[in-house]
């Protein structure tokens, strides 16, 4: 297993003291900061003075000193130089996507991705001139037949939404660089778990939306990346965040901020429930795919990438053929079990369950779900930590029996 400790690269380093030397970060909302001497404004504006150049603060969508507090715990989680974050995951990646490539640009992108990072490569670039091919996030080589001489980016995620392919970060990091391209990889579903910048990918975006904040009640994004990257985002003239403003709230930071620490005790209890869950299902014949079960077809490669001690992660998928039988397992297990809540998005503490295809796929076409293989009765499972695992076992045992997704008992 790979040897970076995401946790301990946190808390080694990391000592963020509020005003007044309070054990909280404090939060600075203040829109804007004055300047003690007015010859340091056009200096901060050159960019030759910021915060971490003797200079100060400037303005708040340009940098603020709460949502630096939580940049630096990001970059030390992912053992990157430095992170900016954002107000969603679909910023954070649209950002990073449009930093690297301009007009008559290309990327090759796995074609298991997000449904609206899919309609970002797919439709949005393509009227910006930014031109995208989609291939298998398993097959490497597909990635590489697939490079021309435009090609800028490589784009995945390190497993695939919905469908829990894994892609292969340090062969694609080889011939990304062989190529001289960028390797741009969405984390969203394995923070800690995995550490693709520790595998070699140069950009890791994240929606912390989902496990990294995991309380569902805010959208926040994140790009994690060499201090070089992160200032171009940064830059006054054309920096895409700066530019296009997805800024984060220094309010929403704060939350963030605090729920940083149980980050890797809840990825364990995620990892712990979805792998009991995942094998007793599997026992009794369910049609369950679980990158921690040895039927999954990438176990060995996620088994080789995952750093130690935080599991498979938390999400795992039930292929119910048919959206009806789909939509009958979630009715009887939200109203008649009480397992989970029929939603879309992942990383709460509840269980949240999905129907991808007629959902969070839904920006895919049809024909191209079933090539990327989103049956329409997939339905995906994000494992909660809430309640008592063996009684949530049974409750889900229970709803596949009486729904007939196996044999009658
Ligand atoms: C939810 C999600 C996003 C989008 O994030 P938002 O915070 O909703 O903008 C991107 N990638 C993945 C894998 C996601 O699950």
């Amino acid at each position: 297993m790979h040897s970076f400790n995401p946790e301990q690269a946190i808390w080694q380093t990391r000592r963020e003291f509020g005003e007044h030397g309070g054990v909280t970060p404090s939060i600075e909302r203040s829109a804007t900061f004055t300047v003690m001497e007015p010859g340091t404004m056009p200096e901060i504006f050159q960019g030759v003075r910021g915060p971490d150049k003797g200079g100060c603060f400037l303005y708040s969508r340009h940098f603020n000193p709460t949502v630096d507090v939580l940049d630096r715990y990001l970059a030390a989680m992912e053992g990157t130089e430095s992170a900016v974050s954002t107000a969603s995951g679909m910023s954070a990646i649209a950002c990073a996507l449009l930093q690297v490539c301009k007009g008559g640009d290309h990327i090759v992108a796995s074609d298991t991705v997000y449904g609206g990072a899919h309609a970002l490569l797919g439709e949005l670039l393509p009227e910006m001139d930014i031109n995208v091919t989609f291939v298998d996030p398993s097959d490497t080589l597909a990635f590489e037949a697939a490079i021309t001489p435009y090609t800028k980016v490589i784009y995945t995620e390190t497993v695939g939404n919905p469908t829990l392919k894994v892609a292969d970060i340090p062969a694609l990091s080889a011939l990304t660089h062989r190529h001289n391209l960028t390797l741009i990889v969405d984390n969203t579903f394995t923070p800690m778990i995995m550490s693709p910048a520790q595998l070699g990918a140069d950009i890791v975006v994240y929606s912390m939306t989902k496990f990294i904040n995991g309380a569902s009640d805010l959208l926040a994004g994140a790009i994690c990346a060499s201090r070089e990257f992160i200032y171009q985002l940064m830059d006054l003239c054309n920096g895409r965040v700066m530019l296009l403003g997805p800024t984060m709230d220094p309010r929403v930071a704060f939350d963030l901020i605090q729920r940083i620490p149980h980050l890797a005790i809840r990825m364990r209890e995620h990892s712990r429930r979805a792998m009991i869950i995942a094998d007793r299902l599997h026992e009794i014949g369910a049609p369950v795919c679980y990158p921690g079960l040895r039927s999954h077809p990438q176990y060995d490669l996620h088994t080789s990438m995952m750093n130690d001690g935080y599991g498979y992660g938390g999400i795992l998928t039930l292929d119910c053929k048919t959206k009806v039988k789909a939509e009958e397992l979630m009715t009887t297990l939200q109203n008649e079990e009480k397992f989970g809540l029929i939603a879309v998005s992942l990383g709460y503490f509840d269980t949240l369950m999905s129907c991808s295809g007629s959902s969070t796929a839904s920006e895919i076409a049809p024909c191209d779900q079933e090539k990327i293989g989103i049956s329409p009765g997939l339905l995906r499972i994000s494992v909660g930590i809430t309640g008592d695992l063996e009684i949530r076992v049974e409750q889900i045992i229970r709803a596949v029996h009486k729904v007939g997704l196996v044999g009658q008992r």
